[in-house]
């Protein structure tokens, strides 16, 4: 590659719900504070399915999904500092914000109040073109939204922390997870189980509450001290007032008010999943026990990499199962399916 390229393969979704295909996007030229990336591998988040089937509204198509990004730099702009040609790096859900508000100042990029975070896909860069996600060959990213991935991690089982690592961590911390708190993660999905292996790491007491015990053995294995269906109505009678603090990762609307019942006086229940449908909820069941319900959206650059490097230190990688691009399709309905253990990374080489 040299910086006149600016055509890379690419999956992209051409409409709303049409089947992933192989496609070109460009790609801009490598600019001053620019890194050039060689992709090795994406994971599939479930954002990329509300997003390729619309879900969510206003996308913008065709949409090349992707914002699990891990690869090695394969260029830099004249005036990079932070990379090298060869660094290990990946690229989460953002590639711009602002810089100038008082989240982007305070490394809340995320919620920037400027400009708005710049998406890696489905998104208008600042020159009014659209972003191209990872599933892809290649991408060019400002350094300064640019990960360092630690030697520890193997690129594969990196891809995943740079959406699920993040999005699960930066609630954990927030709430402060850790030892004495009794953590509840529900749903064990790609984000889920990342909430398991990170919530166990960080000393908290955790509890798996999953639509069925198919999967006991394997949230156990993962650092889960407990295992629940809550298909099973005991399971909310049992564990009624026990949690400081429960994370929902379900992608379909869920009655919070159940999960309410289970959380602890002052205690929350933070919710990182993105249903394509509003939910109704009775507000009894927060008054009753002074109760917090919140959201919370993936996490700064500067806490990203504060995740990779935590990640590193305590061996977690996401447990994956890499696949071909030809596969992507299928993938997304096993991950619809709830049949996914636990992220679906793609092998860029096959695009
Ligand atoms: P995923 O791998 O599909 O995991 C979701 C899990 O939720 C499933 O594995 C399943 O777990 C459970 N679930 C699914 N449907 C359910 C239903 N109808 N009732 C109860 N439980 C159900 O998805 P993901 O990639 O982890 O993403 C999860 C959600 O978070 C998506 O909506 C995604 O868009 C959103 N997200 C948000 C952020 C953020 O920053 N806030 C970041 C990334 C993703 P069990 O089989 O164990 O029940
Ligand atoms: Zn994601």
């Amino acid at each position: 590659m040299t910086t006149n390229v600016t055509t890379v393969p690419a999956y992209a979704a051409p409409a709303a719900n049409a089947p992933l295909e192989r496609t070109t996007v460009p790609r801009r030229a490598v600019g001053e504070h620019d890194v050039l990336i060689e992709i090795k591998y994406a994971g599939i988040c479930h954002s990329d399915i509300h997003q390729a089937r619309d879900g969510w509204g206003e996308g913008i198509f065709p949409m090349v999904p992707g914002h699990e990004i891990a690869g090695f730099v394969a260029e830099v702009g004249s005036g990079v500092t932070k990379f090298r040609v060869g660094d290990r790096v990946g690229v989460g859900c953002f590639v711009d914000s602002c810089r100038e508000c008082a989240y982007c100042l305070q490394g809340l990029e995320q919620y920037c109040s400027g400009t708005g975070m710049t998406g890696t896909y489905n998104a208008l860069d600042k020159n009014g073109e659209p972003t191209y996600g990872g599933y892809s060959t290649h991408i060019v990213v400002d350094e300064n939204y640019t990960l360092r991935i630690p030697e520890g991690i193997d690129l594969d089982e990196a891809a995943p922390l740079l959406c699920a690592g993040i999005t699960l961590y930066s609630p954990l911390a927030h709430w402060q997870a850790g030892p004495g708190k009794k953590v509840a993660i529900v749903g064990l999905g790609g984000l889920g189980h990342m909430g398991v292996k990170i919530a166990h790491a960080l000393g908290a007491e955790v509890t798996v509450l999953s639509q069925s015990l198919k999967k006991q053995e394997d949230g156990l294995k993962l650092g889960a001290d407990h295992y629940y269906a809550t298909s099973d109505p005991e399971t909310f009678t049992k564990l009624a007032g026990t949690f400081d603090l429960i994370i929902s990762t379900v992608s379909a609307p869920l009655d919070f008010g159940a999960y309410l019942s289970l959380v602890k006086t002052d205690g929350a229940l933070v919710n990182v999943g993105a249903p394509e449908e509003p939910v109704a909820l009775n507000l009894f069941s927060l008054i009753g026990g002074r109760k917090t319900l919140a959201g919370s959206m993936i996490g700064g650059i500067a806490e990203t990499q504060e995740m990779l490097d935590f990640c590193a230190e305590h061996g977690l990688g996401a447990e994956i199962e890499v696949i071909g691009a030809e596969q992507i399709n299928e993938a997304y309905e096993r991950v619809i399916a709830s049949d996914v253990r636990y992220r679906f990374v793609i092998d860029t080489s096959t695009i």
